[in-house]
């Protein structure tokens, strides 16, 4: 059952998204080779400690750290390590919070110094699509429609969409109804309503589309080695439009925005 969220509990939403957007904007400034997940991790745990939060992923279904930390063609739920970052390398971070009894969920692909075009253009595409999944997330549209926008416009340049992992609903747990899959067909699955609150977040590969879960149960890699990014924002539907609760803004004023449009 889906369970839409007053005006009230969307303020509280937005509290919490804030807070993870905060941590993510705080981990930009470490993020550089020689760096190690699980220094980002034990960084992120005390800042969300620190601003009045419960890492929400540390022992959420026996979950060991805060942070998901995914490199290169680590595709999700990575499990932070001692195995430093290196120049050219992707890590997508997923961080999640609760503040007040609701979560927070998201997450970022940041680029370690310089990467190949291929990999800024992997980025740049599914940062994108998930622009175009929230804005396909208004009253009236159906779940369908966000998953068909991220969709198209990835596959358009070739690249795997995840089958296997899907956005969600947000409350006061951080799996709610409805699922909130990166495909779908137009007009087709729940319709979207006042109040509904979800995170977006397409799991997008350079190559394949099928993945691996590897024996840990926690990391997920993808099936032919290439990189994968991963982009969340958590969504409100307010007076019919997407109300996007969580922000990139905390990275992209200290590192700037990377994929703002070039103008013509
Ligand atoms: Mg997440
Ligand atoms: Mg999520």
């Amino acid at each position: 059952m889906i369970y839409y969220k007053t005006k009230e509990e969307i303020e509280l939403l937005r509290r919490s998204a804030q807070l993870v957007s905060k941590t993510l904007g705080m981990l930009s400034e470490h993020i550089r080779p020689g760096v190690t997940p699980l220094e980002l991790d034990k960084l992120a745990e005390t800042y969300i400690r620190d601003h009045g939060g419960i890492p929400a992923f540390l022992g959420q279904y026996g979950f060991p750290n805060s942070l998901c930390t995914s490199v290169n063609e680590r595709v999700v739920h990575g499990i932070p390590d001692k195995t430093p970052l290196m120049e050219g390398d992707i890590i997508s971070v997923d961080c999640g919070v609760i503040l007040n009894e609701f979560f927070g969920d998201q997450a970022y692909t940041f680029m370690v110094g310089d990467v190949t075009p291929e990999v800024f253009q992997l980025l740049k595409v599914t940062y994108d699509s998930l622009l175009l999944g929230i804005d396909a997330c208004r009253a009236g549209n159906r779940i369908g429609d966000i998953g068909y926008a991220v969709q198209s416009h990835c596959e358009a340049h070739g690249y795997g969409v995840v089958r296997d992992l899907v956005g969600h609903g947000l409350g006061r747990s951080i799996h709610e109804e409805p699922q909130v899959p990166n495909f779908g067909r137009p007009g087709k699955g729940k319709k979207i309503q006042e109040g509904l609150v979800i995170a977006i977040e397409p799991m997008i590969n350079m190559g394949t589309a099928r993945v691996k879960h590897l024996k840990d149960g926690w990391n997920i890699v993808t099936g032919d080695g290439l990189p994968s990014a991963h982009f969340e924002h958590d969504i409100a539907v307010v007076d019919g439009m997407p109300d996007i609760l969580s922000t990139f803004d905390y990275i992209f004023e200290r590192t700037g925005n990377p994929f703002q449009p070039t103008p013509a």
